[in-house]
């Protein structure tokens, strides 16, 4: 296929790209390169004859018709996105401006391309979204979102993500574009941008520093390797049914303060110090309307589409601590841009 991919450039989308290579498809990587993007994280298939990369905003409809023109794609997976809750916080207006208006504008390119190519049923408009737009579970384990799961967005981050699943259905049911849509759990794993939890406890217990846990550490949440993710997204751009939402999980529910603990444990042994890294954890005042626990039922994916992760959480942080030992002037070079780690109250 030939896949246009928005975000390309940030921390599943880059992924995405390399998984696509990888797999034989055509990339056309279109990314504003946001303060989120780093261009490394897509260096291993710069070079290649089936990849492209085309700098460009989401909002810009000109910029949009010149690249579906020029590049014909036979299917959009959009990712590009303001994706970090804290930011949405302190400052909602980009990701209002990004994930609602932008969804807006590449929906209308996206249709008119599809319209103009005059083939109905051969092309596919793909929404990358978060299993956040569902809100918040009870701790009860027997309770999960599946598809049908009532919106309930509390962050300014979710509720514009919420915003724009609506509108991709509102543009299949309307217009008839023939979308697919999936609603993934937290993702970590290699190229992660080093204000997220995950970077931030690897990178803050080899500085030495306080590693900050929001609250008490009791909140849920279901991780899934971003690689995994990657592979996920590209079973459904083929072979999810049009008009349908799958839900993505990784089968791997964990309590914060248990994640950052099994963080330090693998520290412990790959790079020992005296003491544990355990012992620079540091609880930090709350994150206002902290989801209290996200978990996926991803029996829609595996049933219809025999999809399922293909790590555990252990070997996933295995992985990922590795990574994040062997590629320093990669996070180095990205933690000193502005506002990293700042709302945690740690610098990263
Ligand atoms: P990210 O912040 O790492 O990357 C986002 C990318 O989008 C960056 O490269 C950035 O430059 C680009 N971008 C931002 N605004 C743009 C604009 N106006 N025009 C063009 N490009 C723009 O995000 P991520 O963590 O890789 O998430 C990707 C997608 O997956 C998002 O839609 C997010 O909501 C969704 N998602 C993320 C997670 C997660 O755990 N990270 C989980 C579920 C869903």
């Amino acid at each position: 296929m030939k896949l246009l991919v928005t975000g390309g450039a940030g921390f599943i989308g880059s992924a995405v790209v390399r998984h696509a290579i990888a797999a034989g498809h055509q990339v056309v990587n279109l990314d504003a390169l946001t303060y989120a993007a780093c261009l490394d994280n897509v260096a291993s298939v710069a070079d290649n004859p089936a990849y492209a990369f085309v700098q460009a905003d989401i909002r810009d409809r000109a910029a949009l018709d010149r690249v579906f023109a020029e590049h014909a794609p036979d299917a959009v997976m959009h990712l590009a996105a303001e994706s970090h809750v804290d930011r949405s916080i302190d400052g909602p207006g980009a990701f209002i401006e990004t994930n609602v208006t932008g969804t807006y504008t590449l929906l209308e390119a996206a249709r008119a391309f599809w319209v103009g190519q005059g083939k109905p049923g051969a092309f596919r408009f793909h929404h990358i979204s978060t299993d956040e737009v569902f809100g918040s579970l009870p701790t009860d384990p027997a309770v999960k979102f599946t598809e049908d799961t009532p919106y309930d967005p509390r962050s300014p981050y979710s509720a514009s993500k919420a915003a724009s699943d609506h509108l991709v259905r509102a543009w299949h049911e309307t217009y008839g574009l023939p979308v697919v849509l999936t609603n993934c759990s937290n993702n970590y794993g290699p190229f992660h941008f080093p204000e997220k939890l995950i970077p931030v406890v690897i990178l803050n217990a080899l500085a030495g520093k306080p590693i900050p846990i929001y609250g008490a550490g009791e909140n849920v949440r279901d991780w899934l390797y971003v690689e995994d993710h990657a592979d996920a997204l590209l079973t459904v751009v083929q072979r999810g049914q049009v008009g349908r939402s799958y839900n993505i999980g990784g089968e791997n529910e964990a309590r914060n303060i248990d994640l950052v603990r099994a963080i330090c444990a693998i520290l412990d042994t790959k790079k020992p110090k005296t003491g544990s890294y355990a012992d620079q954890i540091t609880f930090v005042t709350d994150r206002p309307g902290h989801d209290a626990r996200y978990a996926i039922d991803p029996a829609r994916i595996r049933a219809e589409l025999g999809w399922r992760p293909s790590v555990t959480l252990e070997q996933g942080l295995e992985k990922t601590v590795d990574w994040y030992l062997a590629n320093e002037v990669w996070w180095r070079a990205l933690q000193s841009r502005a506002g990293v780690g700042e709302r945690l109250g740690v610098k990263a």
